[in-house]
């Protein structure tokens, strides 16, 4: 194996040591610590778990946590009407409306009802649209993790040819915009991209993100290429990611690992965004 490993748990650690730091400084500023509300509705066990996860991260952190579980059979109304709340209550910066919400809710329609100052997942179409202006705003976790990674790597992104598989609005799309905010020249594929071997191989960073287990395997990767693996299955030999990670080792120079690699970034980013948005909050509080 020749790649270098890229280690999402030390840096997610880094990350959120980094956060707990602002939060105490915050604390010291304001009199108060940062809040994170959580929504889950009803009781799915994976979705139980994430969430747990989540609060956990805030408590280690320092940052207050509102654990808010409805039942499952909740009706539209009823979690718009705490969306309601939860936007106008100043102890909480940040809103999570955990998902897929069962079948009954539209879920994409009440993220649009989080205010997008507390939008900590940047998911409504407001955040969106402030990503593709360049405008300052909270952006998706995921997807700013990868950017951490590849800068912890060392890589540099200004006119680097960045290839991205992949065109979700959850982690392609936002991905390839802040990759183009970096100055690096990006090209998106998808399920329909012709010679997608090809393509991926023009690429000093490669961001693969398209939910196929072990997709991308070593013809598909420049030598010395950055590769950064989103993808997360579960299968009977265990986990593994998009990326075919033997293969892919030998010719990359840097590689992150499924799991450890882009998985932890994301709960570190939901912290980071919880801890700007109050930041940002506060000045608007001082500005009134
Ligand atoms: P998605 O299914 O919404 O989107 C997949 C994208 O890949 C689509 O745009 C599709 O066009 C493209 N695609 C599918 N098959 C392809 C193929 N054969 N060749 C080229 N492109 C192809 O998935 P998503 O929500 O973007 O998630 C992608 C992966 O990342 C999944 O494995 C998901 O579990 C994982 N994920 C991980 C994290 C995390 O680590 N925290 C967060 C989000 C998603």
């Amino acid at each position: 194996m020749s790649a270098r490993i890229i280690d999402g748990k030390a840096v997610a650690a880094r990350v959120r040591a980094e956060v707990a730091e602002g939060v105490k400084a915050f604390e010291a500023e304001h009199g108060r610590v940062p809040g994170l509300a959580t929504i889950l509705v009803g009781e799915d066990p994976a979705s139980q778990v994430y969430v747990g996860g989540k609060q956990k991260a805030c408590a280690e952190a320092g940052i207050a946590g509102f654990d808010h579980r409805p039942p499952g059979d909740a009706s539209h109304e009823q979690i718009a009407a705490l969306i309601g709340e939860l936007n106008d209550d100043a102890a909480v910066n940040g809103i999570l409306l955990q998902l897929p919400v069962p079948d009954h809710l539209d879920g994409p329609a009440l993220v649009e009802l989080i205010d997008p100052g507390k939008d900590v997942d940047g998911l409504t179409s407001r955040s969106a649209g402030r990503l593709i202006q360049g405008a300052p705003g909270l952006r998706p976790c995921t997807p700013s993790g990868v950017i951490e990674l590849l800068d912890d790597t060392g890589v540099e992104l200004e006119g680097a040819q960045a290839v991205v598989i992949g065109r979700s609005m959850l982690v392609g799309k936002p991905v390839a915009l802040l990759l183009q905010e970096r100055n690096a020249t990006v090209t998106m594929c998808h399920s329909r991209t012709r010679d997608l071997p090809a393509v991926a191989r023009s690429a000093d960073v490669l961001v693969v993100a398209a939910g196929v287990p072990r997709l991308v395997t070593a013809d598909y990767v420049k030598p010395g290429a950055t590769v950064i693996d989103v993808g997360m299955h579960r299968l009977e030999d265990g986990l593994c990611g998009d990326v075919d990670f033997g293969s892919v080792a030998e010719v990359a120079g840097a590689i992150t690992p499924v799991p450890g690699g882009v998985g932890p970034m994301t709960i570190a980013f939901l912290l980071r965004n919880t801890l700007a948005a109050a930041h940002a909050a506060g000045a608007l509080a001082r500005q009134n």
